[in-house]
């Protein structure tokens, strides 16, 4: 089902974007860095509204809430804090041009909408009309033999004095009358007809007027109803449709999969092949009992995100943990090829196949930078040997980023803080090439 559009203003509320004090700026960096390169995304491909949401996200960080990190003056981040001034220029130039193209599609949505609620309202009264005029018909055919009669004709017309008739209309108008068997409130004279059960036919239909005179004396009583098929009831409204100028405002696809939260989230694509390449590529740890890591790199594409590239960065490992060396490094590397970061994967040599305390805590950075980033955890010497996790939402992500215990190994809460993410979540493994830096060798 197409979604409504939503106005600048909606979608600027969902740009909140929150600094902890406690978390290196470095990481708020890297940070800015993938939202503004999937603005820009979004941007190219004419979605709008997510591409305004990201803007907006990015000059909320970079201008509003960064410049309260308590770090943010140090003078080893000028460099970082000159592109992101630079970048700000570009988003907020950005979200001038879409907020107008926005608006606009919002307003004539609203008024869409509006005008489609009004026909729903003149259709129902027509209906209604015709319904009551159709029982009538079926009352004339079922009486088919008497006669029209001029004096029963005008026989209750309201200001129209006839002889008996006039009478009739003041004291006998109910009795007079076989109406349908629903009450019908006449909105031209406020009047309530409600269904007699006496039989006593007269054919004549009070808030129509009757026949002049002078033209058709020998009329059966079809003119009311012919009369009622000159108001044209008018058709049932299509399902509004957006236009396409509209559906370009979203586009994209979209998946089930969500957070606990309810927060969508986009379809993440794994390289079949990527868990045995790395493997081969960890072998060598793997036999020392040493832990390998990856990081998984990838591009957006119409709300699709794929991981494209396998980078083994520089590293220092031990049989439980493993830690990336260099990271600037390795930053450099994906804004060369212009890759944005889903996450990581690692081996446990021994240990079976889940995400320990550290494992827990180096994965909260992952996904507080994009909520769609994973965990893949390669166990060959276990079964299940391979698993693909992301923390809850909540409770774990909130539970991690808010854990300041020590040392690195330390229990959390009995609480569901992570979940598979491939079995009815949102990373969908298919069978494409990808591409493998190993830069360990590489300063
Ligand atoms: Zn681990
Ligand atoms: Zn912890």
């Amino acid at each position: 089902m197409e979604k409504q559009p939503r106005s600048s203003a909606e979608l600027g509320k969902l740009a909140n974007v929150v600094v902890d004090p406690n978390i290196p700026i470095r990481f708020y960096f890297r940070s800015a860095d993938q939202l503004f390169k999937q603005a820009r995304v979004y941007k190219l491909e004419h979605d709008w509204e997510r591409a305004y949401i990201l803007h907006m996200k990015y000059t909320t960080l970079c201008l509003s809430e960064l410049p309260k990190h308590p770090t943010y003056k140090h003078a080893e981040y000028k460099a970082n804090l000159k592109v992101m001034k630079k970048n700000c220029l570009e988003a907020i130039e950005s979200m001038e041009q879409m907020k107008p193209v926005l608006d606009d599609a919002y307003n004539a949505h609203v008024k869409k909408i509006k005008e489609a609620q009004e026909l729903e309202k003149a259709t129902s009264i027509a209906n209604q009309t015709t319904q009551w005029q159709s029982q009538q018909r079926s009352i004339d055919v079922s009486h088919p033999s008497k006669e029209w009669s001029l004096q029963d004709a005008l026989k209750g017309v309201i200001g129209v004095g006839y002889g008996e008739g006039a009478k009739t209309f003041t004291t006998g108008y109910h009795q007079k009358a076989d109406y349908p068997s629903l009450s019908l409130h006449n909105q031209s004279d406020g009047f309530v007809y409600q269904p007699k059960l006496g039989h006593q036919q007269t054919f004549i239909q009070p808030p129509q007027l009757p026949p002049k005179i002078s033209q058709q004396p020998s009329l059966p009583l079809k003119i009311p109803i012919d009369r009622s098929r000159d108001i044209k009831a008018p058709e049932l409204p299509p399902k509004i449709k957006l236009d396409n100028n509209e559906a370009v405002h979203r586009s994209g696809v979209t998946t089930d999969a969500s957070t606990e939260r309810g927060e969508p989230l986009r379809k993440l694509l794994l390289p079949k092949g990527l868990q045995s390449k790395f493997l081969s590529i960890a072998d060598n740890n793997t036999r020392k009992k040493i832990e390998t890591c990856g990081i998984l790199a990838g591009t957006l594409k119409h709300n699709i995100l794929k991981i494209t590239t396998l980078i083994i960065p520089k590293q220092t490992g031990t049989p439980d943990t493993c830690t990336t060396e260099n990271e600037e490094d390795l930053f450099d590397i994906q804004d060369k090829h212009d890759l944005l970061t889903f996450g990581w994967i690692h081996t446990h040599p021994t240990q079976s196949c889940f995400l320990s305390s550290v494992d827990l805590h180096t994965h909260c950075s992952y996904q507080l930078m994009l909520p769609e980033a994973i965990a893949i955890v390669c166990a060959p010497s276990h079964n299940p040997n391979f698993g693909i996790f992301r923390l809850t939402d909540p409770p774990g992500l909130d539970v991690i980023s808010n854990c300041k215990k020590t040392p690195a190994f330390h229990p959390h809460p009995d609480l569901p803080i992570y979940t598979g993410a491939d079995e009815g979540g949102h990373v969908s493994v298919s069978d494409y090439d990808f591409i493998v830096l190993d830069v360990r060798d590489k300063k």
